[in-house]
This record gives C-alpha cells, sequence and structure tokens, in this order.
C-alpha cells in the first residue's frame, strides 16, 4: 500500500512540476513517518524514499537507533526546544525548524562541542494567523537570518512553513507565496554563508499549491502512511 502511495504521489508532484514549468526533480519528497513504526518505514525504504521526518525528538532518536542505512536523511520538522538541540547535532540532515536567535546560538555550541562543523537549517516562518503555530513572524525573518548567519556552524539553507487548518488547499497560497516572496528578498541580500536554495512547504491537502509556488521540499504524511491513528504526543 505504501509502495503504491508513493508512485502515484510521484506521478502527481511529476505532473504538476511539469504543467508549472518546473523540474521534478528540484522537488524533494519527505515522508512524515511520526507515529509511524519500522515496518512503514522499511517499505518506504524499498520504494526508494530515504528521506523522513520526524516532530519529536524522543520518537527520532528510536526510529534513528533501529534503522543503519546510510542513505536514511532525517528531517526534523517539529518545534525545537534548546534543551534538545544535543539530540540531533550531527545525526539529523536537516531541521525545518529554527525560530530564534537562542536556538540557533545553541546549534552552533553544541555542534562545536561534537566536532560537527556545519548543521543546514531552515528558517520557519509564521504565516497565518493561528496561535498554535510556532515558527518567526514574516517581518522578523530577514533579521533573524541575519543575526542568525553570524554562528557560522549554522548554516541556513532556506524557509520553512506551514498553510492554515483548512480543507481547501488555496487558503495556502497566501502563506506559500509570502515565503517565496521572503526567501527572494533574502536571496536578493547575499548574506554571507546564508542560501536561500529551499522552500520546504506542502502536506498531504496543499502540496499542489506548494509546487506551483516554488517549493523545494514536500513534507508528507497522510498520503503516504495513512491516517495517523496514534494519537500525536
Ligand atoms: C505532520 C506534519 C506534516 C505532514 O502532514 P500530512 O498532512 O500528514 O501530510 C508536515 N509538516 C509538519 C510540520 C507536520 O507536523
Amino acid at each position: 500500500m505504501i509502495a503504491e502511495n508513493i508512485a502515484s504521489l510521484r506521478q502527481e508532484i511529476r505532473e504538476t512540476a511539469l504543467r508549472c514549468g518546473r523540474d521534478p526533480d528540484g522537488i524533494l519528497l519527505v515522508a512524515v513517518s511520526k507515529t509511524f513504526g519500522a515496518g512503514e518505514i522499511a517499505e518506504s525504504l524499498q520504494a526508494g524514499v530515504f528521506d523522513f521526518g520526524e516532530n519529536y525528538v524522543q520518537e527520532f532518536q528510536q526510529k534513528r537507533a533501529a534503522f543503519g542505512d546510510p542513505r536514511l536523511r532525517w528531517h526534523f520538522i517539529g518545534h525545537l526546544q534548546t534543551n534538545k538541540v544535543r539530540v540531533l547535532v550531527g545525526s539529523v540532515h536537516l531541521i525545518h525548524s529554527l525560530d530564534s536567535l537562542r536556538l540557533a546560538e545553541e546549534i552552533h555550541k553544541r555542534a562545536g562541542a561534537a566536532g560537527v562543523s556545519t548543521v543546514d537549517v531552515l528558517v520557519e516562518v509564521h504565516t497565518t494567523d493561528e496561535a498554535t503555530k510556532y515558527g518567526v513572524p514574516p517581518e522578523a525573518t530577514v533579521a533573524l537570518v541575519r543575526e542568525a548567519a553570524r554562528f557560522e556552524r549554522v548554516r541556513i539553507c532556506g524557509l520553512m512553513t506551514m498553510g492554515p487548518f483548512s480543507d481547501d488547499p488555496e487558503d495556502s497560497r497566501p502563506s506559500f507565496r509570502l515565503v517565496r516572496e521572503l526567501r527572494e528578498a533574502i536571496a536578493a541580500e547575499g548574506i554571507p554563508g546564508v542560501s536561500m536554495e529551499h522552500l520546504s512547504m506542502g502536506m498531504t491537502h496543499d502540496y499542489g499549491v506548494a509546487i506551483e509556488e516554488g517549493a523545494t521540499i514536500l513534507r508528507i504524511g497522510t498520503a503516504i502512511f495513512g491516517r495517523r491513528r496514534k494519537r500525536e504526543p
């Protein structure tokens, strides 16, 4: 089932990309495996998916320990507290949720202590008016990127956002567009050590709109693994 889901998702991503004149190979699919276990991850690996997204540090730690496949890349996509940074440094491929200078400083320090030269991060932008979501406000994003860039072990590779809770994917378009424009503005500044290579946006219900608005990383759970049965911690 998972293999079929991945195949049809890839097909859909490909068609959407081509329809809006984009190269499908420039779009990375991250399988959001939170609440799912070893069996589902193994099936995805067989289908050729090596990028997995996790929201919770403890759950990430357990799964990472269970899989030794060196092709596997873990993405941390949940809210990150400074006291959990140590676990991620050196073991995660990309942190999607940098949202404060304090967190950047902690990543820099922990990387230094662990002998890790750089940690790749995306700055999470809070683009809706929902109080429940994390991220830096759009108007504070450029300043955070500038300041966080001074920590040389923190390598900023782009921006991440989530659309509003809604069934209508069009409701996500203003969020995605805003982040795309921020990315262009930051790229134009040419801040040393900062790349704006990635835009991480688009989930199961709104990835089509995200592709249209320039996403380079899609974070998709439900369309691959089905509905999450377990309650999220
Ligand atoms: C759970 C989650 C996703 C995946 O959501 P689906 O709707 O299941 O595709 C993507 N991004 C973040 C930050 C998430 O927490």
